[in-house]
């Protein structure tokens, strides 16, 4: 059985998904922070099948412990976690006791149940402004904000854990930029608010929600001048922590390994593909530069090929064309009626 804490946010509701598809039996765990469990009744829609499902928070060792009382959990795919850059600058406290505490909290549960697999969502922005792209996993790792060091910190616990005890298997997943949404349009990413990152700003600037785009700088040494990132479909994502998990046992010493297509594209990039997609216009102005942006971010993703067997299939144009089917069917997110 596999644990999979913070299965009802965004990557965790895709990856259940493809749990099911891969036959892996699985129990969520997850606080609902940033999430409804709206987002898993869609998830047993599609899958046709019940979820056992625990609200609990990862920092609370009673809580975690009473699903390895309930189930016989041998390996975690660990999601759980705070993940707003800006909100990480202003209450830095709050981000290190979730993410930091709360995994090892999660790590101690773990421990004293003798559970050793553990799958960790890892970031792109451990690199910090990368010397040159595409990036490799032996780059050296930094981080410009709160959030950025808890994936640092975090990894690093993981790293000591192994060193403590050669029988862990430890996957730590950088993921690049996680877009796109279930060909069914009945998951998506369903951001509180106002949302940060391009894609869902995009999304809801086509249905009218938002008034424009504001475009973050158009003077970067980029093709176009604005910042280019890697997107990732989420749905790829997904199938990379299958990869892992089937991969686990051969694994020796820590794995980590870049989710990533290897291809960058620019926000004006985006929003032209965007407005193909979906047919509907995108304005947008140029804004200033946002701090702690870096101009150009996008993998070498040939070593997820070489350890797990794992490339992204799915390309920009269908990333833009599954984002508009859940934005356009769920305007108010999963507060949607369907
Ligand atoms: P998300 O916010 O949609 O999902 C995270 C889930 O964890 C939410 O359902 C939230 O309720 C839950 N959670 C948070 N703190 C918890 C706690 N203390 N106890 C129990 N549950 C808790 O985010 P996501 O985009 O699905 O990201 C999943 C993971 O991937 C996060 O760790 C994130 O940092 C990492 N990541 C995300 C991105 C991205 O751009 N989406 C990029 C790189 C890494
Ligand atoms: N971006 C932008 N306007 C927005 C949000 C993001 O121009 O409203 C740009 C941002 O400067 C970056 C890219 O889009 O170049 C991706 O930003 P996002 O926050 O989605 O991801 P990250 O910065 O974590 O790579």
């Amino acid at each position: 059985m596999v644990l999979v804490t913070g299965g009802a946010g965004y990557i965790g509701s895709h990856t259940c998904i493809s749990l099911h598809e891969a036959g892996f039996d699985f129990v969520v765990f997850d606080n609902l922070c940033n999430s409804s469990q709206e987002s898993l009744a869609r998830v047993e829609k599609i899958i046709g099948k019940k979820i056992p499902f625990y609200q609990g928070d990862i920092r609370n060792k009673q809580d975690l412990q009473s699903v390895f009382d309930t189930y016989k959990i041998d390996s975690v795919i660990h999601f759980a976690g705070l993940k707003a850059v800006g909100e990480s600058v202003t209450i830095p406290l709050h981000y290190y006791d979730n993410n930091i505490s709360g995994t090892l909290v999660l790590c101690q549960v773990m421990q004293e149940n003798n559970c050793k697999k553990i799958v960790f969502s890892s970031s792109a922005t451990v690199y910090g402004d990368p010397h040159t792209t595409p990036i490799k996993e032996d780059f050296p790792l930094s981080a410009t904000n709160p959030y950025g060091r808890t994936k640092l910190f975090i990894e690093e616990i993981l790293r000591d854990l192994y060193v403590s005890d050669n029988e862990y298997k430890i996957i730590l997943l950088r993921y690049f930029n996680p877009v796109g949404a279930h060909k069914s349009g009945l998951i998506g990413e369903d951001p509180n608010g106002i949302p940060n990152n391009l894609m869902p700003f995009i999304s809801q600037t086509a249905v009218q929600k938002r008034e424009f785009l504001s475009v973050f700088g158009d003077d970067y040494d980029t093709h176009d001048g604005t910042g280019v990132r890697d997107y990732i479909h989420v749905v790829d994502l997904a199938l990379g922590h299958v990869k892992a998990l089937q991969n686990m046992d051969n694994v020796q010493n820590v794995l980590t390994v870049n989710l990533g297509t290897g291809k960058g594209y620019s926000v004006l990039d985006m929003v032209k593909a965007f407005e193909k997609a979906s047919g509907k216009k995108v304005p947008y102005k140029i804004a200033p530069r946002r701090a702690g942006d870096v101009a150009k971010c996008f993998a070498d993703p040939s070593y997820a090929f070489e350890v797990l067997g794992w490339r992204a299939q799915k390309g920009v144009e269908e990333m833009c064309e599954d984002s508009w089917r859940w934005q356009s069917q769920n305007p108010d997110g999963y507060d949607s009626k369907i």
